[in-house]
């Protein structure tokens, strides 16, 4: 036996390659003991009451932990799974199996900060060190040119620091061979039953059949820099809603870490030096500069993007108006460009950014309902969901963001025809708008009966009236918002639910 046995807890960084925990263990000349741990609460409810984690993340995180599985197994290894709490099942495969210490990737929002606090003290008497590292953004904490605490509010202040003070650290090989494991149950993947979940029904419409693991993961980096050749005309396409490659869809791989940004970053290198190096082969990289950003937002803010009044500290009087949310949530407020987007996300687990902003814009500047309840939404619903991405869009879309700059909402209208100009997305997803004309389609409203009857939709029976109108809508949440105080940070309206960090 080696002298140190080290357990890889995997979270979500369900790699081989630039995996650090496993490179700095097998430096070491250690054993490795590859672990993952299907965490109970993070199958619960939100506090609004939705699956936590929904079907279709939940199928893309058992698909990832399979195709680990096999890595690790085609290596000489395998991935030991157990079902319940990390901090209780982690000191317990300690004893049985000899673990002198057990290495992961740091998490920094307080639902998983609290399990590493947990686990620390749990090996505290078994003598046993638990080595948090930092992963999952481009670029490390140490060469930044500033500390966390003195992050710049703006991101642009954020980008132009980066941009010429720092630099993104060499990817890690993945290894060639891995030690094999000791004697122990690796244990079963569970099933989505299991989980209490059921499996979600395909739908061709979708814009990729996103298969979880870092093995689709790396064919999807192949196809879009190699073989499709999209990296090119990435800043002019990543814009659009519609097909496999208007952007790269690597979100969904990067939240469960089965893509490492630092590996994706020296690809774009090498594209740049084999292919092209232009503005889309630079905007790829300024897109992952935003995911750090909310990562690095919320190491230095902590619970505040989670509250109510965000990292602001705005208190908005926000709605609570259920009726409405669920028109939002099920794709039928009337405005059909909302409507097609939240469409796509119940039937797929997915949604363009341009959608994200329109639909987050809607529900907190036209229907002025608190932005929270979207968000969880989305946690349940989105296959890339990422704590910090989420929370910090949300935050920045609702207006209370750490750079929120008053009250800006999106013309869902001119953003329908500046991106949708052939009507061409609603009415993948909304076929009862599908013989409207696209002069028309984006405001079915308007449609005389003699139109209606033409073009085969009734609309108040087909499809929905508008919910409300456009800019009455805006310009009284806009009242609301402008009459909005500062909190100075303390939380209000604390919630019974069950995920503690809402406030
Ligand atoms: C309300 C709202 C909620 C969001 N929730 C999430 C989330 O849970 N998880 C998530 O990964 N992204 C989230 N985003 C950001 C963005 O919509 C997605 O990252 C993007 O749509 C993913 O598609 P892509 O990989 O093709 O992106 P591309 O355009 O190809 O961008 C490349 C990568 O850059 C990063 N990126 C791009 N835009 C953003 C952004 N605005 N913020 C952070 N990172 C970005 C992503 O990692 C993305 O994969 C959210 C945006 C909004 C407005």
């Amino acid at each position: 036996m080696a002298e140190k046995r080290v357990l890889i807890w995997y979270r979500n960084d369900l790699r081989l390659h630039d995996h650090e925990p496993l490179h700095e263990a097998l430096q070491a000349g250690a054993e490795v003991v590859p672990f993952y741990c299907f965490d109970a609460r993070q199958f619960d409810q939100t506090s609004f009451g939705f699956p936590k984690t929904g079907a279709f993340r939940a199928q893309f995180l058992l698909e990832a932990i399979a195709d680990l599985r096999e890595s690790l197994r085609s290596l000489g290894s395998d991935l030991v799974v157990r079902r319940g709490l990390p901090e209780a099942i982690i000191p317990e495969l300690v004893n049985q199996l000899q673990i002198s210490a057990v290495y992961c990737y740091g998490e920094v929002t307080s639902e998983e900060t609290v399990i590493e606090r947990a686990l620390k003290t749990a090996l505290q008497p078994l003598g046993v060190e638990l080595k948090t590292l930092w992963g999952q953004t481009l670029y490390h904490p140490d060469n930044l040119p500033f500390e966390i605490a003195e992050l710049p509010e703006l991101f642009t202040n954020f980008r132009k620091q980066v941009e010429k003070y720092a630099n993104v650290d060499p990817a890690l090989p993945k290894p060639q061979k891995l030690p094999s494991l000791p004697d122990v149950e690796v244990g079963e993947l569970p099933q989505l039953a299991d989980l209490g979940l059921e499996l979600p029904v395909v739908d061709e419409r979708a814009v990729v059949q996103f298969k979880g693991g870092e093995t689709a993961g790396l064919a999807r980096l192949h196809e879009y820099f190699w073989q499709r050749d999209r990296l090119k005309t990435y800043k002019e396409t990543r814009n659009g809603m519609l097909g496999a490659d208007y952007s790269s869809k690597f979100s969904p791989w990067l939240s469960l870490g089965c893509l490492s940004p630092r590996y994706i970053y020296e690809q774009v290198q090498e594209y740049e030096s084999q292919r092209i190096k232009n503005d889309s082969t630079y905007w790829l990289i300024f897109e992952l500069l935003w995911r750090d950003y909310f990562r690095f937002v919320c190491a230095k803010h902590g619970d505040r993007v989670f509250y109510r009044s965000g990292l602001q500290g705005l208190a908005i009087a926000w709605k609570d108006d259920p009726e409405r949310f669920e028109l939002w949530r099920q794709g039928q407020t009337g405005f059909p460009l909302v409507d097609a987007n939240m469409r796509e996300l119940a039937a797929t687990g997915f949604m363009s950014n341009r959608g994200r902003q329109n639909v987050a814009s809607f529900l907190t500047k036209n229907l002025g309902i608190d932005w929270r309840i979207g968000a969880e939404y989305f946690e349940s619903m989105l296959i890339d969901y990422d704590v910090c991405s989420n929370w910090g869009n949300w935050n920045y879309t609702a207006g209370v963001g750490n750079d929120a700059r008053g009250f800006r909402f999106f013309n869902i209208l001119k953003q329908s025809k500046d991106y949708d100009p052939q009507g061409e997305y609603v009415k993948h997803w909304l076929p009862e708008l599908a013989n409207v004309p696209a002069a028309k389609v984006h405001e079915p409203w308007k449609l005389q009966p003699v139109e209606q009857q033409r073009f085969n939709v009734r609309i108040g029976v087909d499809y929905p009236r508008p919910v409300v109108d456009l800019f009455k809508s805006a310009e009284a949440n806009e009242k609301i918002y402008n009459a909005a105080t500062p909190q100075n940070q303390r939380p209000i309206s604390k919630r019974s639910g069950k995920t503690a960090r809402l406030r």
